[in-house]
């Protein structure tokens, strides 16, 4: 019969065509595309093998085909192996499609290879006869029977996999329920025409659809870019909004800072002076603790955050904590409860600074996100060994934070509730930070919340136990220290901006040092070149025309030169330190200049004694 030949070797053609059109195609890859493709590579081969079987019927006529029984009984049990890999691949497309269905892709192909090879098996050992069906060679037998309830069972499944999940199913995908029908008529006139074979056809159909439907590499690259607009346009807006954020953030406290300095150039009562002076410390406090923020982001997001771990006593830690607190509280109506475990080691090895900032965040927040009732904060501990761990809760009787918001508080830039926060000042980096240090330390933090009632944020940090007794020495160091006195020696200030040499100039001051200020690089070198002598240098690295390295770099090339220099740089951003210890300075302090930090550069390069 010239038409059966002749749809098996269209159908090859049109599966050959599809097939290397696919293939050649820059394609971006989603988790599904490779069931369709191991489709179109079935399909090719049953319709090439078909189409060959049935051209050599044609032409050779049945008694010659019967002489080559065993290689077609071989050939047809390959075809209907492909047939079942096809149609269960539609299975593990259908499942990989759906959002609800959740099996992992290694899983299904493990079980996918389990049953091909289950029923490969099978088919090895069944039956295959060829007949002549009005005047078409057809194969028939018990593999044709088993490979038939097969097909079925694979549709009943995606019939059922699809009603069940139907809800899951993304609009774009329902062309898989045509694919359905194609499959169910296909069985359905095997039946009715066993004469006919429009299995080959259904394969077309069924990629052919799919092809022009939801597997076409053009739309998918499409889809891909939509895609990755619309997160490069939520990236986009996220800094925006961060940015707006941020100059509001940092205008907060300099209007503080600029409105009391014009104050106190205008007030004559030393009294206020000191006052307003103090305000304005403040301020920059929590200007610095904003840009600290921006700083800790970027060091976590850089991988160049570390955790250092050193000998602290944890009851002090709990002490500064609970100041701290109180002060923020200020006249909140607010109770602060504190219950502190008794048996808190003396001694702990651990990140102090940084399980204090998680503290503090959580503290803070409390706070912010209270108007009245209560705050408490619960230190439980758990010994093990040498291990202590800290559990340290901080409850609020506050807004609280709605159920679907509890996995956002812990992303970045991420401020919720905002229609009430709206006079909380925050930039939505804290418990983002937070998580990332408990993570770092390797605790956990979880949170409890109930909206309109209050929060509860509960952090455990393991730290080790360090056994040793208070030395006299130590006691000794409570005492408040007393000013470092290091009359006689002398250091160069370097820095282009006036108000920085002053600043630095004033605080070296209190220590009774000699300084001499230029505010560029080559005055530097001329300083040197003339044979002048410091104990110390002071360098900023932004200068214009020269910057502070390079003024660096010519200063080494200077015959004896010897003198200790310190990068004094705003440049803080990650891994700012090591790069200037890299270039060869000697130390790094960073503006605005913390008092502690100078005292440590100036007793270690001075050799000065307290
Ligand atoms: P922010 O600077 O906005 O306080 P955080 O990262 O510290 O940033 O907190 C993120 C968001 O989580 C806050 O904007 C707030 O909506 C919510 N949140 C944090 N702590 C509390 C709390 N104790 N009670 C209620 N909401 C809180």
């Amino acid at each position: 019969m010239i038409a059966e030949f002749e749809l098996q070797l269209v159908s090859f053609i049109f599966m050959a065509i599809i097939a290397i059109v696919y293939f050649s195609k820059e394609k971006v890859k989603f988790a599904e595309n490779k069931y369709y493709e191991i489709m179109l590579i079935c399909a090719v081969i049953s319709t090439f093998a078909t189409t060959s079987l049935h051209l050599y019927a044609y032409f050779m006529g049945f008694e010659n085909t019967l002489k080559l029984a065993p290689f077609i009984s071989i050939v047809n049990k390959i075809v209907s192996e492909l047939y079942i890999i096809f149609f269960c691949s539609i299975i593990a497309y259908t499942i990989t499609i759906n959002k609800k269905i959740k099996i992992s892709d290694d899983s299904l192909k493990v079980l996918l290879a389990i049953f091909y090879i289950f029923y490969g098996f099978i088919i090895f050992f069944t039956d295959v006869n060829i007949e002549l069906v009005h005047g078409v060679t057809t194969i028939s037998g018990s593999m044709t029977i088993i490979t038939q309830t097969v097909l079925a069972l694979t549709e009943v499944i995606n019939v059922i996999i699809l009603i069940l999940n139907r809800k899951y199913l993304d609009k774009r995908y329902y062309v898989i329920y045509f694919i359905m029908l194609f499959m169910l008529l296909s069985g359905i006139s095997s039946i009715l025409f066993p004469g006919i074979n429009l299995s080959d056809v259904v394969l077309v159909l069924i990629c052919f659809t799919m092809y022009f439907t939801i597997e076409n590499p053009d739309a998918k690259m499409i889809e891909q870019l939509n895609i990755a607009r619309d997160q490069a346009e939520k990236a986009n807006n996220a800094k925006t909004e961060f940015l707006s954020n941020m100059s509001h953030e940092i205008r907060t406290p300099l209007n503080a800072i600029d409105g009391f300095s014009q104050l106190i150039l205008e007030e004559k009562n030393i009294d206020t002076i000191k006052d307003e002076a103090r305000d304005i410390m403040a301020a920059s406090q929590n200007l610095l603790e904003i840009v600290n923020g921006i700083l800790d982001i970027s060091k976590i997001e850089a991988n160049k955050l570390e955790i250092i771990n050193v000998e602290y006593e944890p009851a002090k830690v709990f002490d500064e904590l609970v100041k701290l607190t109180k002060a923020r509280i200020g006249d909140k109506p607010l109770e602060f409860n504190v219950n502190i475990a008794k048996d808190l080691p003396e001694y702990l090895n651990g990140d102090y600074v940084r399980l204090k900032q998680i503290a503090v965040n959580l503290l803070t927040n409390a706070v912010k996100y209270t108007k009245k009732g209560s705050i408490t904060l619960n230190v439980d501990i758990v010994k093990k060994d040498n291990i202590c761990r800290l559990i340290i809760s901080v409850k609020d009787t506050g807004i609280g934070i709605k159920k679907e918001n509890l996995d956002k508080i812990f992303t970045k830039f991420e401020r919720l509730d905002l229609e009430k926060n709206i006079t909380i000042e925050g930039t939505g980096l804290g418990l983002a930070i937070t998580k990332k240090l408990v993570e770092l330390m390797h605790g956990k933090i979880v949170v409890d919340s109930t909206y309109g009632k209050g929060s509860n944020f509960t952090v455990a940090i393991d730290q080790k136990i360090v056994n040793k007794v208070k030395t006299v020495k130590e006691v000794k160091d409570e005492k408040p220290t007393k000013q470092v006195n290091l009359k006689g020696k002398k250091i160069l200030i370097v820095d282009d901006n006036l108000i920085n040499l002053k600043v630095a100039a004033r605080l070296l001051l209190s220590y009774k040092i000699e300084t001499e200020e230029v505010s560029s690089g080559f005055d530097c070198l001329k300083n040197i070149k003339d044979g002048k002598k410091y104990d110390m240098i002071l360098m900023d690295d932004m200068m214009p025309k020269m910057s502070g390295v390079e003024t660096f770099k010519k200063l080494q090339e200077i015959e004896g030169f010897d003198t200790p220099v310190i990068a004094l740089t705003a440049n803080a951003i990650a891994g700012m330190k090591e790069n200037y210890l890299k270039e060869g300075f000697n130390d790094y302090i960073s503006k605005p200049i913390d008092k502690k930090e100078l005292e440590r550069v100036l007793t270690t390069y001075l050799n000065a004694k307290k």
